[in-house]
């Protein structure tokens, strides 16, 4: 199959299995470059098969030489379809990880779910005995509530009133106008069982109840603040009020976890082009704005380079970690550089459609989103056929439901 990228509004449905490959190569040896550093030793990562869970995967493997259990929910291809980009990323990964002679497994399926909760435990409690750190970085559209079957679906809109402001079509080049009404109180509910931290302390809960949680052992989840530009739709709307439920969780998992020595946090990471953030009204045009002036500072960061950070200079630091005042590891720092903001500031209510290309990277972010699924990296033969069926080496494909 010769496999082109078929973008159908904010997410392409193809992907391409070498050039997903590629990406994590990059990936593996950017961390290779920097160096490994004592970490963790027993990593469960859920949501590890893209954006912040992959690179926490990818750092946790080859920054501190751990042993790893990714849980994920990607579509493995079929006779009409390829895979999600998730799938050969995980492929890529393990192929990688086993070569280097890594300790590398993967769950494929609803994390929510408590069927998957037991496969994980299972195979912590055979391959590991126990975890010392768990990733959490799931970004879901819908949670099926575990007890109630209950299927809640979370929004991206503002609270309270409605939000009027610019976005982008990235694609066409076009700047617009994108009017949001507010979230009832049911949507905001809502997104906050599927994006607060319910589910995350569902999984503490249920490790600690088996006894796999190691001495010491540190669960992370990730969060997004963002300056004023976004507040509306992000810190304040919806979403905004998962993530505050998801920082309350951190702090109660804290207080649970005291007896093992151990400890629950928020990171707050930088805006970066995935699937998620793609989906966010305003936040692709804040990007591409925010990409430019950090290329141009020569302080431009994805997904790895921001988890390297997180995890050596921060969550396994030999000083005591830096906590803002509210407790929130930051790695935006660099976003946030007020210098930085301010120019944004600045720029934002100038930018159109006639002067998108010269006043931010659009090409870059556009960019970016085509590398999410394979697309756009150097040395890849997108004329060429390729088998789009492509196994991870340690699913077992018929055990668990398939999205
Ligand atoms: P992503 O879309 O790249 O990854 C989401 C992961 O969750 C994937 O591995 C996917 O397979 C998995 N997943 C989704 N539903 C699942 C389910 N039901 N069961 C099992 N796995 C499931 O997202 P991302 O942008 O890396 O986001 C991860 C976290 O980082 C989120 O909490 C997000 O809010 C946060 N964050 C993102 C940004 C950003 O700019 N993208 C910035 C700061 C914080």
């Amino acid at each position: 199959m010769i496999i082109q990228p078929k973008i159908r509004g904010f997410i392409c449905t193809t992907a391409h299995p070498e050039g997903c490959k590629k990406a994590v190569e990059e990936q593996v040896n950017y961390v290779k470059s920097k160096g490994a550093f004592s970490g963790p030793k027993n990593v469960l990562v859920i949501g590890a098969s893209t954006g912040y869970g992959l690179a926490s995967r990818i750092v946790a493997t080859f920054g501190a030489g751990a042993k790893t259990i990714g849980v994920f929910f990607e579509k493995e291809a079929d006779e009409k379809r390829t895979a999600s980009p998730g799938w050969y990323n995980s492929a890529a990964f393990e192929q990688l990880a086993h070569q280097h002679h890594y300790y590398a497994k993967s769950l494929n399926g609803d994390a929510f779910s408590k069927e998957m909760k037991e496969r994980a435990a299972d195979l912590i409690r055979r391959d590991m005995k126990q975890v010392d750190l768990i990733v959490y970085s799931l970004a879901s559209p819908r949670r099926v509530h575990p007890e109630t079957g209950h299927a809640f679906s979370s929004t991206l809109k503002p609270i309270g009133k409605s939000f009027t402001g610019k976005t982008i079509d990235a694609f066409r080049g076009e700047v617009k106008e994108v009017t949001i009404e507010p979230a009832t109180e049911e949507e905001v509910a809502n997104t906050v069982a599927v994006m607060g931290g319910e589910d995350w302390e569902m999984w503490i809960d249920f490790l600690a109840k088996e006894k796999l949680l190691a001495e010491g052992v540190k669960t992370v989840a990730y969060s997004y603040l963002g300056p004023e530009l976004t507040h509306a739709i992000y810190k304040e709307g919806t979403i905004g009020k998962a993530k505050e439920h998801l920082k309350m969780t951190a702090d109660k998992l804290s207080q649970k976890l005291k007896n093992l020595q151990g400890e629950a946090v928020v990171s707050v990471d930088k805006a970066v082009v995935t699937q998620a953030s793609a989906a966010i009204p305003v936040v692709p045009l804040y990007i591409s704005l925010l990409f430019k002036i950090m290329k141009e500072k020569g302080t431009h960061e994805g997904c790895i380079e921001q988890i390297y950070r997180l995890f050596k200079d921060h969550l396994y630091a030999s000083h005591p970690p830096a906590r803002d005042a509210e407790g929130y590891i930051r790695i935006d720092d660099l976003e946030m550089d007020p210098e930085v903001q301010q120019q944004i500031a600045e720029l934002w209510p100038r930018i159109t459609t006639e002067n998108l290309a010269q006043l931010t990277d659009v090409k870059g972010y556009c960019d970016d989103f085509y590398r999410l699924f394979g697309f756009n990296l150097e040395g890849v033969d997108y004329n060429a056929e390729v088998d789009p069926v492509v196994k991870i080496g340690s699913i077992n494909t018929d055990a668990v439901t398939d999205r």
